[in-house]
């Protein structure tokens, strides 16, 4: 057993089912996505495959899942063609079910999932000028109940597969159309080399969407492996992004384990105002939580810690607020950047965003004390879309309603094709 199993939750508990690393499915058929090579060559193994022949072509179909993007054994060129069949009578390529995609105007793009056991969750993408962004969910709900954070007020489901949460990344893909085109039989293999972040889309990953990802830890990492590795998605570690609310046991594992970058969301400096905030903070304090900070594997200067901090009105946006964080985190000797987020409001939320004039004078004061400290600009507001506040939309609409809008999208689809 890990230790994240053996770790109690706080907060609201609810009955949680016990997480598989694959869903059963009703055809009796298994979904490969989210399975690591080993795990593919297991499951050839017992199929009736060789050692030799199984360790092969689990090398072959792990490359024409996750680095080339198949979702049809009858791609995969290099594989013979009475094969194909057999893997299609035993295996399935899934990817999560889109129940709407929405599009915002300033470029963001939102997509509400869906599990194969009718579970809904998000995941946004932001588009900026150098780089394209992943918002990636961990879990659908959340067992932590921050008070300003919409995710909070849902009670927690279930913890998404790794097949769920790479699966997020690879539909991105899908719908960007940035699959590597190289052939693996070395006929006019164009890139032969490693997934370069060049001219593409989607470049960055953050886990910023529906969860607490170090509650889901197994399943974070098994799905961040896929997407690190070279053969796989092949995404650098410096280009994904992790925020935790402060799980103080598991973020040295998360250095080691899964070595991204790390994001806090502390939103406070004083106890009693981080105890009403943030929950968790009353059971991992401010300081021990810096000090896991100061601790974390693989931080330096060139790779500093990233500070979330929501700017809430007349709570947490003073200027000793902002005097007191400069004084943590240099205590703590934290090569740290604060990232300052105006509060997105949602129906029935107890806050209000603090005025564009104390975010600029809490900015200055931060980047005085020498600490970088830019305001996030909102981005999909008209769609909902700001990490942290997913689902709002959706779940205005009826269940049925949005089921009805599912069908119609897909029988349009499959009139077109
Ligand atoms: N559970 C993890 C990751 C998901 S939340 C965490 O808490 O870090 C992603 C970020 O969005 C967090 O910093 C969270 O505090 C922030 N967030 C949540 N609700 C928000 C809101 N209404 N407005 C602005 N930011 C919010
Ligand atoms: Fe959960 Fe993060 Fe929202 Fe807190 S801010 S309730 S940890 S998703």
């Amino acid at each position: 057993m890990t230790d994240t199993t053996l770790m109690t939750i706080p907060g609201q508990v609810d009955p949680v089912p016990i997480a598989r690393d694959i869903t059963p499915r009703a055809d009796g058929r298994i979904d490969l996505i989210g399975l690591s090579r080993d795990r593919i060559r297991e499951l050839f193994t017992e199929a009736g495959l060789d050692p030799r022949q199984a360790k092969l072509r689990a090398k072959q179909v792990f490359h024409w899942l996750y680095h080339r993007g198949a979702t049809d054994f009858a791609q995969m060129t290099d594989i013979a063609k009475t094969m194909r069949p057999w893997l299609a009578e035993r295996f399935v390529i899934g990817r999560p079910n889109v129940v709407e995609a929405q599009h915002s105007s300033d470029g963001t793009r939102k997509w509400l999932l869906r599990t194969d056991d009718g579970h809904d969750f998000e995941m946004v993408f932001i588009p900026d000028a150098d780089r394209g962004t992943l918002c990636v969910s961990s879990q659908v709900g959340c067992t932590l109940n921050c008070t300003f954070c919409h995710t909070g007020t849902m009670r927690l489901v279930r913890n998404l597969t790794p097949g769920e949460i790479v699966g997020q990344v690879m539909l991105a893909r899908d719908a960007l159309g940035e699959w590597p085109k190289g052939r693996m039989d070395g006929l006019g293999d164009e890139d032969a080399g490693h997934y370069t972040a060049d001219g593409r889309l989607l470049t960055n990953i953050v886990m910023m969407g529906m969860g607490e990802p170090l509650y889901n830890f197994d399943h974070v990492r098994d799905a961040l492996n896929l997407v690190m590795d070279g053969d796989g998605l092949a995404l650098s570690k410096r280009r994904i992004t992790l925020s935790t609310s402060g799980v103080v046991p598991a973020m040295e594992r998360c250095g080691e384990e899964i070595g991204v970058n790390l994001a806090v969301s502390l939103h406070a400096v004083r106890k009693e105002v981080r105890d009403e905030i943030v929950p968790l903070n009353r059971k991992y304090g401010i300081e021990e939580l810096l000090q896991a900070c100061a601790d974390y594997p693989g931080a330096s200067n060139a790779r500093r810690i990233t500070f979330e901090y929501v700017m809430l009105k007349d709570k947490n946006d003073s200027d000793e607020d902002a005097r007191e964080l400069v004084r943590l985190l240099k205590q703590f000797d934290l090569p740290a950047k604060v990232n300052l987020i105006p509060f997105n409001p949602w129906p029935g939320a107890n806050y209000e965003c603090s005025t564009p004039e104390r975010i600029r004078a809490f900015s200055d004061i931060v980047f005085e004390g020498g600490i970088s400290a830019p305001v996030r600009t909102p981005r999909g507001r008209d769609i909902d879309a700001a990490c942290g506040q997913l689902r709002t939309a959706a779940e205005k609409k009826s269940r049925a309603q949005r089921d009805r809008e599912a069908a119609a999208a897909k029988a349009k689809a499959e009139a077109k094709a």
